[in-house]
């Protein structure tokens, strides 16, 4: 009935013959093999009636074709609403198909002539209940299925369903709730989105973790972090379950995930892609967007990056900034990649390619305060180091001894400490390491380099308990794997790994 999948299949396929042999296993945090899918089974190109990503999901709707969803009301993304309108979003009947959809700028406008007669027509979206028609956008609202902490605000999902068909694309931001420049970036893309010239769709979700943002908190209401509990469970704990129905309400409708995020805990990040470059639809993506450094990591376990490539769907973490602060240059450069990538996946084309590529670093280590007291940088994010610079000071305000961090690598600043007062140990320099793609080890290495992560339980297995929760929360978790390339320096490795 669609034929979406098969253009899914030409986004998609042309990397899937690279390097199979990487894709065939790794391990997981505990040192147990992970089946990685062979795209080849992935779930876009499988689905037989052309639906991408139904397998795995909980569509109930998609299985009961014969009970018509209301159709979402078409609206202009980009015109304020009352919060009413948010808590219940408007449906419409067949009457209303969306032909007022897009916002008429002057840039859309001259946009609008680009299509041509005869295109590859888009199709309905259907998703939390509702059928997006194509040609329209829409705002939708995902709350997870649980209500006991009291009044649960619905969290808003905007929709732009285009004319023509095409790839699903997803923008999150906000799993943790105080990294704001995502929330911008993702309305200004969303918001600059015409319907009626887009070729297959974009889902944006300005603020998944609606509880820590109103809290202006990176963690939900019980200090668990969202972010480490995908693809969740239906019987886990509270932060299990959310995650749970995040996933299989929206994230399995995605055919690729840009998941946006911050430095956290005043550490502020140089915009940065982060994906499993073992992936070569990873690695495909990560080459849409333009003049954009790009971190290999795989992704701590329970990320939704990590839970979503797992599932079957490319996804990438796009860094930029810090948290609790908006900064325009980190913005801007977010928007600036998404609408590359947009570009380079066919979706849009009104929007320019995006310079010249920038390094891919496979390889990254934290410098580390040895002392505490207060940080002062010497260095600029961005800023390539050698061996021995000075990156910055430390200085003791109650017995005014000073200490300097100095570079242990050859590398440049992906990430670094904002000035502020740090405790011995601190990650104050995240310090990016070129090494030749062909020293990315096998599989098996990077199983020595995982962290054993004794707490982080399995919650998709098994439910938690709140104090192994706790005990998480209260040790540094970690974000990053980084990869042994060989030469450099690795056995320091275990501990380095901080969460952004
Ligand atoms: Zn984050």
């Amino acid at each position: 009935m669609r034929h979406r999948s098969l253009s899914i299949s030409l986004l998609f396929t042309l990397s899937c013959f690279a390097s199979p042999a990487l894709l065939a296993e790794e391990s997981d945090e505990n040192g147990e093999p992970v089946e990685i899918q062979e795209p080849a089974e992935t779930v876009p190109e499988q689905s037989q009636e052309g639906e991408p990503l139904q397998e795995g999901a909980q569509l109930e709707s998609s299985d009961q074709p014969e009970k018509p969803m209301p159709k979402a009301k078409s609206i202009e993304l980009d015109k304020p609403v009352s919060e009413q309108e948010l808590v219940a979003p408007p449906q419409t009947d067949d009457t209303e198909t969306g032909t007022e959809a897009a916002p008429e700028t002057a840039a859309e406008q001259a946009a609008t002539e680009v299509p041509k007669p005869e295109k590859p027509v888009g199709h309905p979206l259907q998703l939390l209940g509702s059928e997006v028609p194509s040609a329209t956008s829409t705002r939708l609202a995902w709350s997870p299925s649980q209500h006991f902490e009291g009044v649960y605000s619905a969290t808003p999902v905007l929709v732009v369903n285009g004319a023509e068909a095409g790839p699903t694309l997803c923008l999150f931001a906000a799993i943790h709730g105080d990294e704001l420049n995502g929330i911008e970036t993702v309305r200004r893309v969303m918001y600059n989105l015409n319907p009626k010239t887009l070729k297959g769709a974009v889902i944006g979700v300005p603020i998944v973790n609606l509880q820590g943002f109103h809290r202006g908190s990176r963690y939900l209401t019980d200090r668990r972090d969202l972010n480490r509990h995908f693809p969740g469970h239906n019987q886990g704990s509270s932060a299990s379950r959310i995650a749970r129905s995040f996933f299989d309400e929206v994230v399995t409708h995605c055919n690729a995930i840009v998941d946006l995020h911050t430095g956290s805990f005043y550490r502020t990040n140089l915009p940065q892609l982060r994906g499993d470059l073992k992936n070569p639809k990873v690695v495909k993506l990560t080459k849409g967007f333009g003049s954009t450094v790009v971190l290999h990591s795989d992704g701590a376990k329970g990320t939704l990056r990590r839970a979503a490539v797992e599932a079957g769907i490319p996804t990438v973490t796009l860094e930029a900034g810090a948290p609790m602060v908006l900064d325009e240059p980190s913005v801007s450069h977010s928007v600036k990649g998404i609408r590359t990538l947009l570009n380079q996946l066919g979706m849009v084309s009104k929007f320019r390619l995006w310079g010249d590529p920038e390094p891919v670093y496979y390889n990254s280590t934290w410098q580390r305060a040895t002392t505490g007291g207060i940080i002062f940088s010497k260095v600029q994010l961005g800023e390539s180091v050698s061996k021995g610079d000075l990156l910055g000071t430390v200085t003791n305000p109650i017995t005014n001894v000073r200490t300097e961090i100095r570079s242990q690598y050859n590398g440049r600043i992906l990430g670094m400490a904002m000035n502020q007062v740090v405790q011995p140990g601190f990650a104050a320099y995240h310090i990016g390491i070129q090494a030749p793609e062909e020293q990315i080890p096998a599989p098996e290495e990077v199983t020595a380099e995982a962290e054993p992560a004794p707490v982080e339980a399995d919650n998709t297995t098994t439910g938690e308990s709140p104090m192994e929760e706790v005990n998480e929360n209260a040790r540094e978790s970690h974000d990053e794997t980084p990869l042994n390339s060989g030469d450099e320096p690795s056995t320091d490795y275990d501990e380095d790994r901080e969460e952004d």
